[in-house]
């Protein structure tokens, strides 16, 4: 209670840590992760001393076994805001492979119960406002953008261009059919070796504007749903050229992510939206009466333990 007090006073800043289960037959594998427990997830970590324990505080922890129905229903009171005329950004950060996708969107196979955050946000909000269909009339629009290299591509028309489409929807399968034509223009110049999508963040953003059919006042929220690019630290000394400019972009665009967040979060005065491209588009939507969840997923591999760690520390500065 105390705990969710704290938030308040820190503004509408939430973080939910998710633990990716084991893939395929690692199922015997011992997990890095050594308790999940009221938002608290400790790591046992093997340092040249021993082993070494850390904790971490978070609004929520998500185990290997938690749901992607689990997962949304916690989010679910965020898509309502955006009906009420909040801005709302959800992002989802970890290294690669940890499951941002997944949590985002979902698996490649998608199954009904395998639905990412984004599906469940749309149909719900399209939901609510048939729900509330006598007293509002909603307006609803996407658009899906890629940064890359701190440039910015309209992902439905394929374009590089400073003012991304705004495409109008109206039901949850007109945005299915619209993720569909991202996903695939995302793919573009990717190559086996060269899978852009772990170095690029995504963005799709819903515009709803809301018109109050007795007073005929107007509400605009919108939601900005973000599959970051992975946040590993590359060794400098093993990448060149065009891998070590992604690096770079990417480390920078993080580092002022976890910035702008970080000062939202103290209150600071003053919040240095201007140093990447991503808080920068996102400025309308951080900070003030915006809503922010971050989801940080981490893998259970031993090997990936320094990531994990650093993603949870990473996690804990904008918490
Ligand atoms: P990222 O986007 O962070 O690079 P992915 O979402 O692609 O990671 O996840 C890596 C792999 O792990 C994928 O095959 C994905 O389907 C699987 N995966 C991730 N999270 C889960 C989960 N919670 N449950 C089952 N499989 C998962
Ligand atoms: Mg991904």
């Amino acid at each position: 209670k105390l705990y969710n007090q704290v938030q308040d006073l820190k503004g509408n800043i939430r973080v939910y840590c998710r633990v990716r289960p084991f893939l395929g037959d690692q199922a015997n594998y011992t997990s890095t992760v050594d308790q999940i427990e009221e938002g608290v997830i400790t790591i046992s970590a093997p340092s040249r001393h021993g082993k070494g324990h850390r904790s971490f505080n978070f609004n929520k922890v998500y185990g290997p076994r938690a749901t992607q129905g689990e997962v949304f229903s916690d989010t679910r009171p965020l898509i309502r805001s955006v009906l009420d005329g909040y801005n709302v950004c959800i992002f989802a950060y970890g290294q690669t492979g940890s499951g941002k996708t997944y949590t985002m969107t979902g698996p490649r196979d998608l199954t009904e119960d395998t639905l990412g955050v984004n599906y469940r946000a749309l149909s719900d909000l399209f939901l609510l406002a048939e729900q509330r269909r006598d007293t509002f009339q909603y307006d609803v629009s996407v658009q899906m953008i890629e940064i890359y290299n701190e440039q910015v591509r309209d992902l439905l028309t394929g374009l590089n261009v400073p003012d991304a489409s705004l495409l109008h929807v109206t039901t949850p399968s007109d945005v299915i059919d619209l993720m569909n034509v991202g996903q695939r223009n995302r793919a573009v110049g990717a190559t086996a070796l060269n899978d852009r999508s772990s170095r690029s963040h995504s963005c799709l953003t819903v515009h709803v504007q809301g018109k109050d059919l007795t007073s005929g006042a107007v509400l605009r929220g919108c939601m900005h749903l973000v599959d970051l690019a992975g946040s590993e630290r590359v060794d400098k000394s093993e990448v060149t050229g065009d891998r070590l400019k992604e690096a770079q972009h990417i480390n920078k665009s993080l580092s002022a992510l976890g910035d702008v967040i970080a000062s939202l979060a103290q209150k600071n005065s003053h919040v240095p939206y201007r140093n990447s491209k991503l808080t920068q588009l996102l400025q309308d939507s951080l900070g003030g009466q915006a809503k922010t969840l971050m989801f940080v997923h981490i893998s259970p591999e031993l090997d990936a333990v320094g990531e994990t760690i650093s993603t949870l520390k990473f996690a804990e500065r904008v918490a």
